[in-house]
């Protein structure tokens, strides 16, 4: 009987996860990127079946035409606009990634967001803490609930944000590149055209080439002119979704109201003129950070990768690689 000696090889390209990165080191031959240079990578790319990434990791068309043996990018994260799908593609390498286990987490964040924005919920707690209380109240904040929700992408998250948004009595719109017919929610062609008709606007969409951007001047002068207390912008998909120099331009000078931004342009670099506006709310890239979902997205990476790897269908491939 012959035995295969090799173990499979996996390229970790970022320090991944420490749910994930254990269960790659026990099953596989594990090289991580940062850890090797040029010549490191050169040597063990022959033997590399597997890639597992984050979904803030990069894995362009260079370094998969380097790896002859590649087989399967498994993605821990929905978001997988930094893997070159089409290179990966044209080269038969399966895409993986971890949708619908993060759904409530990033709803909950988008929601928690929106309510910190209006209630100015960062700035009670300063406010508290520095004994300002002492010498009177706070200014008022503004109400959320019974407000207008606007929704730029309503995939799997924005639905369940919509979900959670009904329960603050909130009225839904929403926009998408498509219409969703068995949604009781209003579609609006555009973002400026949804911006014009909210209170809060919500961004939910994929980050990458079709989706830069789309937050713009235009979209959130439309947002600033819908209602009288001004509006609030959320960003929980990705930074290059929306022009942040835009953005900060729109906060100085008062075109709308306050944000509540878990994702940026050049993350974690944040910058100065944001981090100083008192009415932006801001979160470290956390949307689906809390332990039993990201335990949930790393068994799922883990589960594609190993599934592949052992000849069988993954659970979860990109839409592309469907
Ligand atoms: P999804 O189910 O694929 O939904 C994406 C939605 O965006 C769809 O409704 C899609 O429209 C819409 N869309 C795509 N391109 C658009 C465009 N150019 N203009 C307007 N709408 C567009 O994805 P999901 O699972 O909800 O996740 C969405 C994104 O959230 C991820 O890709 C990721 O970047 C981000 N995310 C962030 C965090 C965080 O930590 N902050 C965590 C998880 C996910 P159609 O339905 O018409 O195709």
């Amino acid at each position: 009987m012959s035995v295969d000696p090799s173990p499979t090889s996996v390229l970790a390209v970022a320090r991944l996860s420490p749910l994930l990165m254990p269960q790659l080191a026990a099953s596989f031959d594990l090289e991580v990127l940062p850890d090797l240079d040029a010549a490191a990578l050169a040597a063990v790319a022959p033997r590399i079946r597997g890639i597992a990434a984050s979904g803030d990791s990069k894995v362009p068309a260079d370094l998969i035409a380097q790896l002859p043996a590649l087989e399967v990018i498994s993605v821990m994260g929905v978001g997988y606009d930094g893997v070159d799908v089409a290179a990966a593609k044209a080269r038969g390498v399966m895409v993986t990634h971890t949708p619908d286990v993060l759904n409530d987490d990033v709803a909950d964040l988008a929601l928690g967001l929106m309510l910190s924005a209006a209630r100015q919920l960062p700035a009670a707690d300063r406010f508290v803490r520095s004994g300002d209380w002492l010498k009177g109240n706070m200014p008022l904040a503004r109400k959320m609930s019974g407000a207008r929700l606007g929704i730029v992408g309503m995939g799997r998250i924005g639905q369940a944000i919509a979900l959670r948004a009904q329960a603050f009595g909130m009225s839904i719109a929403y926009t998408a590149r498509s219409a969703k017919p068995g949604l009781p929610h209003r579609y609006l062609p555009s973002a400026a055209a949804l911006a014009a008709e909210s209170d809060f606007l919500v961004v939910i969409t994929p980050g990458g080439a079709g989706t830069r951007h789309l937050i713009n001047a235009e979209v959130l002068a439309a947002l600033g002119r819908s209602s009288p207390a001004g509006g609030i912008l959320v960003n929980v998909a990705r930074g290059s979704v929306v022009d942040e120099a835009a953005l900060i331009d729109a906060l100085e000078r008062g075109v709308i109201a306050g944000a509540g931004l878990d994702v940026f342009e050049d993350e974690p670099r944040v910058p100065e003129r944001l981090r100083a506006l008192p009415q932006v709310v801001l979160t470290p890239h956390v949307g689906s950070a809390t332990q039993g979902t990201r335990q949930a997205m790393a068994d799922l990476a883990f589960a594609n990768l190993q599934l592949h790897l052992g000849g069988q269908a993954v659970r979860t491939p990109v839409p592309e690689c469907r």
